[in-house]
């Protein structure tokens, strides 16, 4: 077992009778770490299911569980490997009770809660001021406040009236039997805190809890796991302050000094071999990271030699970049031995829209490529149609499920019949699907009108019960089928796209995710968030149940092979042997800083950590590469309908590198895509001879 770990790692690894802090540099195997922990947790006889190992993503969860089992085979199921939010549901879900909650809550996903505070606030704001009442709202949340504090704390006006949206939005929230993102931690975080109960039972259950990316929690999510540990303090965090980049998040530093405080007895490790980069990769990260201020002094090295220069890539445009990136990963793989895979290859950037011209090179050279970090298959419109059928089965006062499933597909009812039965429910103070089956709607609503929405919601019921007597794979399937045709929605999708392609691919995604219920059903997958492993068949019911909850806080992650393309605050914790950084220019990263004009002084304060944060981000982006990386950035950029001339990061000179060597050099590069063509054509002679 401890074998591929180094001293420090196995001092980690063996400390298990108190709290313990990791505290290193990117790639220096603090990971590792949690994986070995839990296999040496688990052979010094604590039962799996007592340990609970938290990360930062589903995607994180999955491969740890998977590294964890080819440690300890079978056994590593049963540990609770997931993040924050998993854990927060399986709590809320288990102990929810005391807080007022049913078992069959639903959990708002992000368009939801605009809607709802729209309409807190009366629905005449628009889209972008609700947007930003979440972000506050959500702020005060991350910080443990509830609406009432907030109104107690509020500096302005301003605050003062969000306050009150928020205490309208609580209140809401609680009719709905819902909860939002934020509640998944602040939830479980009160529940502890005020049902000594509940606390206990979940101190007993576990015996260790470890946690990745640490530098990443909030004030919440400390104050929860303060909780779940309680004065024995078995506990393992591994973190980087450098490579902290959710600050605008609420994810706050202090939880890293707070530890040793509160921990008088915390042993803290460093670790300082990397052995993911090579050094010419190190050093540039190194450099970039030198000017913050350090909270913890660190050191790292590579023992994996010099490797290949890190290159800049000079661009004109981005499409001209987006097609010099492309270029660079066909001449890697033709010039590198033996021949990289293209999920060997990632593209990162800093925000979204930046991956759109180089998913269009990639199209135009044939080249396999997901967009990770971006839309999630369960953020799908038509994903969600159908998991706001579900979430309506399971809590039938979830409203903003109940709009989305009366009116996807159309069935003839309309904005006024809805309108109407809106202000009676909340004249009544019933949910909406509750007013339905209310004797006094019929005076409110016209007989054809009341009829209709009667029936949805008789077909409703009728669902739910057949949902809960279907057993197993097969009648899942029929079940599912049947359903999708009674309500039309295949014909629904191509009335509502111009293009049949894109309506049948949108069908197609449907027909994908009846597959992976029925899965489900016949119990051969372990759950999405990872929280369980169920072996036995399930009712149809009970899968809906487990894919409502997590359907908004999971990704679907396959392995395949193909190119990423991801936004540097998703590409955290993973590495790729070749790597390219593209859009490294002044404005995109560092993003835009009001009061900075590139020489670093006069900064405000706010400013100046803003830039640190930005720099902890490009040190995040260097340090995903293994073996190449490639710096890219623009002359000029899109801004609006203008190109403006732009200016390469300032990063770029922080790397540090010779420019001598460290410009790409285009003519190479044609050399390669010639020998590939060359090979290519080769292969393909000699497989078609007989
Ligand atoms: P990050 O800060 O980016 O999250 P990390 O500190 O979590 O990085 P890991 O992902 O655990 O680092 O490890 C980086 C790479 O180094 C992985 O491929 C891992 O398998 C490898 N590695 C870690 N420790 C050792 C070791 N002692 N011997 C050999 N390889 C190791
Ligand atoms: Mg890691």
């Amino acid at each position: 077992m401890s074998a591929g770990l180094n001293l420090a790692q196995l001092q980690a690894v063996h400390y298990t009778e108190g709290p313990c802090l990791v505290l290193a540099g990117a790639g220096s195997g603090k990971t590792r770490v949690i994986t070995h922990k839990i296999a040496k947790l688990i052979e010094n006889g604590l039962a799996p299911k007592r340990i609970a190992a938290i990360t930062f993503t589903n995607k994180a969860a999955a491969e740890m569980r998977e590294r964890a089992s080819g440690l300890i085979g079978r056994q590593a199921r049963e540990v609770l490997v997931c993040t924050f939010h998993a854990l927060g549901v399986r709590m809320v879900r288990e102990d929810g009770h005391a807080l007022g909650l049913k078992p069959q809550f639903s959990i708002l996903d992000q368009d939801d809660v605009t809607g709802i505070l729209k309409d807190c606030a009366g629905g005449t704001t628009d889209a972008a001021t609700a947007r930003q009442w979440q972000w506050t709202i959500s702020g005060w949340k991350n910080n443990g406040w509830d609406a009432r504090k907030a109104l107690a704390m509020a500096k302005d006006d301003n605050d003062r009236s969000i306050a009150l949206i928020m205490q309208r939005y609580e209140e809401r929230l609680a009719a709905y039997q819902s909860v939002d993102f934020d509640d998944l931690i602040g939830m479980p975080m009160r529940l502890l805190k005020q049902h000594p109960e509940v606390r206990e039972k979940w101190q007993r259950l576990l015996g260790h809890v470890l946690v990745d990316e640490y530098q990443d929690t909030n004030a919440t999510q400390y104050e929860l796991l303060k909780m779940l540990v309680g004065e024995r303090a078995h506990f393992t965090a591994v973190g980087d302050d450098d490579q902290s980049i959710y600050g605008w998040r609420g994810a706050t530093l202090d939880n890293l000094k707070k530890l040793p405080i509160d921990y008088p007895q915390l042993r803290l490790i460093k670790l300082e071999q990397n052995y993911r980069s090579t050094s010419a990769i190190l050093r540039a990260a190194n450099n970039v990271i030198q000017p913050n201020p350090k909270l913890f002094p660190k050191t790292l090295f590579s023992e994996l030699g010099e490797g290949e220069p890190v290159r800049i890539v000079d661009c004109d445009t981005e499409e001209h970049e987006a097609e010099r990136t492309v270029a660079r990963i066909q001449s890697l793989r033709a010039s590198h031995n033996p021949q990289p895979a293209w999920k060997d290859f990632a593209v990162l950037y800093r925000a979204n829209h930046q991956a759109k011209p180089i998913e269009k090179a990639l199209r135009k050279a044939n080249i396999p490529y997901k967009v990770s970090g971006g839309t999630s298959f369960f953020d799908r419109a038509e994903i969600k149609d159908l998991c706001a059928w579900f979430r309506l089965w399971i809590n039938n006062d979830d409203d903003p499920a109940f709009l989305r499933a009366i009116t996807t597909p159309k069935r003839g009812i309309g904005h006024t019949t809805l309108g109407r039965l809106g202000e009676f429910s909340a004249q009544h103070k019933l949910s909406m699907f509750a007013a339905l089956f209310n004797h006094m709607l019929e005076a409110v609503l016209p007989r054809k009108a009341h009829e209709s929405v009667l029936e949805f919601g008789r077909y409703i019921n009728d669902l739910e019960y057949r949902a809960r007597q279907t057993l197993g794979a097969e009648a899942s399937r029929a079940f599912m089928m049947e359903w999708l045709k009674e309500i039309g929605y295949e014909q629904h999708l191509y009335d509502s796209e111009d293009s049949e392609s894109v309506a049948a691919a949108r069908w197609t995604n449907v027909l994908e995710f009846c597959d992976w219920m029925v899965q489900r059903a016949g119990g051969t997958i372990d759950d999405a968030a990872g929280t369980t492993m169920q072996t036995e068949t399930k009712s149809l019911l009970e899968v809906a149940r487990n894919i409502a909850l997590l359907s908004t806080i999971s990704e679907r992650e396959q392995e395949q092979d193909m190119v990423v393309l991801s936004t540097l605050h998703a590409s955290k914790g993973l590495e790729w042997p070749h790597v390219v950084l593209a859009g490294v220019t002044e404005g995109m990263l560092p993003f835009k800083l009001d009061d900075d004009d590139g020489k670093q002084h006069k900064l405000s304060e706010a400013t100046a950590e803003r830039l640190q944060e930005e720099r902890r981000l490009m040190y995040v982006g260097i340090t995903r590469a293994q073996r190449t990386l490639a710096v890219s950035w623009t002359k000029r950029r899109k801004k609006g309908r203008d190109m403006v001339v732009t200016q390469p990061s300032r990063f770029i000179a922080e790397m540090g590198l010779d420019s001598a060597t460290a410009r790409e050099d285009p003519r190479a590069k044609l050399r390669a895509l010639r020998d590939e063509f060359a090979r290519k054509a080769l292969s393909e002679s000699s497989s078609s001879k007989p």
